[in-house]
């Protein structure tokens, strides 16, 4: 059987693992010690692009356009950069096995990888309906939307169902994404979520009408307070129809399931320390196991500013978790030290003509300001949230790059507000004078 060796391998192909590369490329690495495994068929590449310009009928985005490092300003690390690094790329190698006491990894066809020191970057797979049994969910025409393989299913199906019906089932930054890039695609879209408003986890009530209203506006047909109970396929097992639990039954060509995902942790399970869903690490993504870091979605790591121990599934972070992992792995060998990875929440969603950014956290009391007509023609508007006497939160829609920045001082500042309406009225001028 096959085996290889390396000094560092990533396991994992995606995001984090592509900040990694770029790391390792710049602290040093010789050729031959660093291999990424990735069951994906292409190198790492900003995985936000698949739910927004990936789907578009133009200005559609595909690689080699989207591969990392680009999404955060920085060069694209093509196939070739890889070989020019001497960095393996391991690709459409699924790993089934891991054995971190024995520091080796099993494929799925048999290979056997050694290593000295590992990083754990699997990040999410998503949640499907037929986990729960739901009738009928595996009926033809039914998507998810996790990796570049769904995204070119999902192409295909726009184009075979020109000015078709799809059910977008979930509320979430997927949910609604996706109800976007279908609809400019000219298709029927209607939204189905059991909240009371899409984007429960961050919006609040002001938040989410605006969007909401948007979103009629440009013709998604929105369905609150109630799930998906079962799907009809036609005679080629096609979905037909999604029957609702309120009885309603809905028309469709295509269904499009975004209700979360949960970060791939079994390969490991039993053999490293867990906590929140995640594979728990120290501030230097550092698990309980010696040579091995977890990286990106998979990771619970200490929030310093929180005082807390959270995991975070954004690309903001997958990026920069990947890098502090690096520095640390490499200060390491030479006996040095780094500070500890001290992460500002920032989370961001496109869609329509809309651009919305959010740094800190959604605690406490919110409040609500600027322009949240959705009608409007260049609404811009904002939350702050507020706990114990100081802005812990931000949220900003329609921002300029210099408003987006004044958001997220606010957030890592956490100046005081006590008079919370004068924060109201204030609004963005606040945050702009911090
Ligand atoms: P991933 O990027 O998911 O990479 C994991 C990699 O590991 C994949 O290549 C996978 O195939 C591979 N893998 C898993 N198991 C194995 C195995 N056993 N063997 C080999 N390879 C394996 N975040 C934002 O902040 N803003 C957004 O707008 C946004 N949009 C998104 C849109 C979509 C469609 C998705 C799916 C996510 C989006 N996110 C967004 C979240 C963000 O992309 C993730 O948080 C980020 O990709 C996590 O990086 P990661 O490296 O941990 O995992």
């Amino acid at each position: 059987m096959a085996e290889k060796s390396f000094k560092y391998v990533i396991i994992g192909g995606g995001v984090s693992a592509g900040y990694a590369a770029r790391e390792f490329s710049k602290q040093g690495v010789k050729p031959g010690e660093l291999a990424i495994i990735s069951k994906e068929a292409v190198a790492p590449y900003e995985r936000p692009a698949l739910s927004k310009a990936y789907l578009f009928p133009e200005g559609t985005a595909r690689l080699p356009g989207f591969h990392v490092c680009v999404g955060s300003g920085g060069e694209r690390l093509l196939p070739e950069w890889y070989k020019e690094k001497g960095i393996e790329l391991i690709l459409s190698t699924e790993i089934v096995k891991a054995d971190l006491a024995a520091k080796t990894l099993v494929s799925a066809a048999g290979e056997i990888f050694k290593y000295h020191i590992l990083i754990i970057a699997t990040g999410s797979a998503v949640i499907r309906l037929t986990d729960f049994g739901v009738q009928g969910a595996d009926a033809k025409n039914i998507f998810y939307l996790r990796e570049i393989d769904d995204a070119d299913k999902l192409v295909e199906v726009i184009k075979g169902k020109k000015n078709g019906k799809v059910v977008i089932v979930g509320g979430g930054y997927i949910g609604l994404e996706l109800s976007a890039a279908l609809r400019i695609n000219n298709l029927d879209v209607t939204m189905v979520y059991p909240e009371p408003w899409c984007m429960p986890r961050l919006f609040t009530a002001g938040i989410a009408a605006f969007y909401e209203g948007y979103y009629a506006n440009k013709g998604v047909k929105i369905i609150k307070g109630t799930v998906a109970v079962g799907f009809n396929a036609d005679s080629n097992g096609e979905v037909k129809e999604v029957k609702l639990k309120d009885g309603r039954v809905l028309e469709a060509d295509i269904v499009v399931v975004g209700v979360g995902g949960r970060p791939l942790v079994t390969l490991f399970k039993g053999q490293v320390e867990e906590e929140k869903g995640g594979i728990k690490t120290d501030a230097f993504f550092k698990t309980s196991v010696s040579d091995v870091y977890a990286v990106g979605d998979v990771a619970t790591f200490p929030m310093k500013l929180y005082n807390d121990i959270r995991r975070v599934e954004h690309v903001d972070h997958a990026r920069k978790s990947a890098e502090q992992a690096v520095k640390a792995i490499k200060s390491n060998e030479e006996g040095k030290t780094i500070d500890v990875y001290d992460y500002l929440p920032f989370f961001y969603s496109r869609s329509f003509d809309l651009s919305w950014q959010f740094y800190g956290d959604n605690v406490g009391d919110a409040v609500l300001f600027g322009d949240n007509d959705p009608a409007s023609p260049n609404p811009k508007f904002g939350s702050y949230w507020i706990k114990d006497g100081k802005v812990v939160g931000a949220f900003l829609e329609g921002g300029s790059p210099d408003e987006n920045k004044a958001i997220a001082k606010v957030a890592r500042v956490q100046p005081p507000a006590v008079n919370l309406d004068l924060l109201t009225k204030e609004g963005l001028s606040f945050a702009c004078k911090i």
